[in-house]
């Protein structure tokens, strides 16, 4: 390269505003780009070490720690950050590893040096090649990886996103998950009751209790033991339905409450000044920074949950209630049926459960639930009760 402010021209202008939007117009976006620089017509006849990119690389980044001061576009930058990450920018180079996964050059010499060029381009290939790799495995790993019959429809929806609200960022998750198929099993479907009732659950005293999980869960506590009690009286024996509740219900329960805590319950991270909080998730936090509704920085750090919640303590005493409820209604069933011996137990228990749905659904604002509840509450009644 002649002339070096070119490279901090292109960070300037291009790199730093380009992964700058990419970042703060989404949430839940589970991993930030790699960055692989490919500089043209190099020419270094005897520099041997100038044509290894981790060699080649050092030596540009070194390059790049200069100040930005002067620079309209990187302060305007580095001004929307918060106030604890700005200080550690400094520098071209910091904003580059402040802003992606990683950064690489790889020179490339001048027409002449066929073979030369021959390497360089396979090393940039294989450059190319590992960090997409990379990614493809980060978002495997987290479950967020677009199928290619889904990309189509994530396209469209991040299209039609910000056609209509380009200033507001695009949530990954939402879109995930309400594109997600109709689940098909019991933990997903009592994952999607979760995500609905979060949905439609009512303000208590004003606070929103939607990523409030230890006011949100004992909220659900009722219905669920409902569903379940009235399920395992239908399909088994009265006697045995104790033992069977146990053992079919609690795994499912498991499994759809971490999935809850992994990829719905936002994190608890907060300004300072207490007036913003965090929207993303644990699976999808990763390295980016905790940001704000509006997409914008709240500072740096990892996922959090709120103080003195610690999911799988939780997990346990909210399961417990459950247990103590589903002792409950087989008391109330035994008292009920000793008085109308001529009904059936199942029509006792069905007869119970409908007065605690009535009551359960005044805890919810019905308009968003019946917006949802044909793959909610249908697939959970249905699968509990098959
Ligand atoms: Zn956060």
């Amino acid at each position: 390269m002649k002339d070096p402010r070119t490279l901090e021209k292109v960070v300037s202008d291009q790199l730093i505003p380009w992964a700058a939007q990419s970042i703060y117009k989404s949430l839940n976006q589970a991993v930030i780009p790699h960055v692989v620089i490919v500089v043209n017509d190099e020419h270094f006849p005897n520099a041997q070490d100038e044509w290894d990119h981790h060699k080649s690389t050092e030596k540009y980044l070194t390059s790049l720690e200069t100040p930005f001061e002067n620079d309209p576009n990187l302060r305007s930058v580095v001004g929307a950050l918060e106030p604890e990450v700005a200080p550690n920018i400094k520098t071209h180079a910091d904003f580059l590893k402040n802003f992606y996964s990683s950064v690489i050059f790889v020179n490339i010499p001048r027409k002449a040096y066929l073979m030369r060029m021959d390497q360089q381009l396979a090393t940039a290939y294989e450059v190319i090649k590992k960090r997409s790799s990379e990614s493809y495995q980060r978002k495997d790993e987290l479950g967020v990886l677009f199928k290619a019959e889904r990309l189509e429809r994530v396209f469209t929806a991040v299209f039609e996103h910000f056609s209509e609200e380009p200033d507001k960022p695009f949530n990954f998750l939402m879109d995930l998950l309400w594109q997600s198929h109709i689940p098909g099993d019991l933990d997903d479907n009592l994952f999607t009751f979760f995500r609905t009732f979060q949905g439609a659950v009512k303000p208590v005293e004003s606070e929103n209790l939607q990523h409030n999980a230890p006011q949100l869960f004992p909220l659900m506590t009722q219905i669920l033991s409902s569903y379940i009690f009235l399920d395992s009286e239908r399909n088994s024996n009265h006697v045995l339905s104790k033992s069977l509740r146990n053992y079919n219900y609690g795994p499912a329960l498991r499994k759809a409450f971490e999935k809850f805590c992994e990829t719905v319950l936002h994190c608890a991270f907060e300004s300072k000044t207490g007036d913003a909080r965090c929207c993303n998730v644990k699976a999808n936090h990763g390295e980016k920074d905790h940001q704000g509704v509006d997409g914008k920085s709240l500072g740096k750090g990892n996922f959090r949950f709120a103080p003195k919640f610690d999911p799988s303590t939780f997990f346990e005493e909210w399961v417990n209630q459950i247990r103590k409820k589903l002792d409950n209604f087989q008391t109330e069933l035994e008292e009920e049926t000793k008085k109308t011996e001529e009904a059936a137990l199942v029509e006792i228990a069905v007869k119970a459960h409908r007065r605690r749905l009535v009551e359960f659904l005044s805890n919810v604002d019905i308009a968003s639930f019946l917006n949802i509840i044909s793959v909610s509450v249908v697939c959970a009644t249905a699968c509990l009760s098959t």
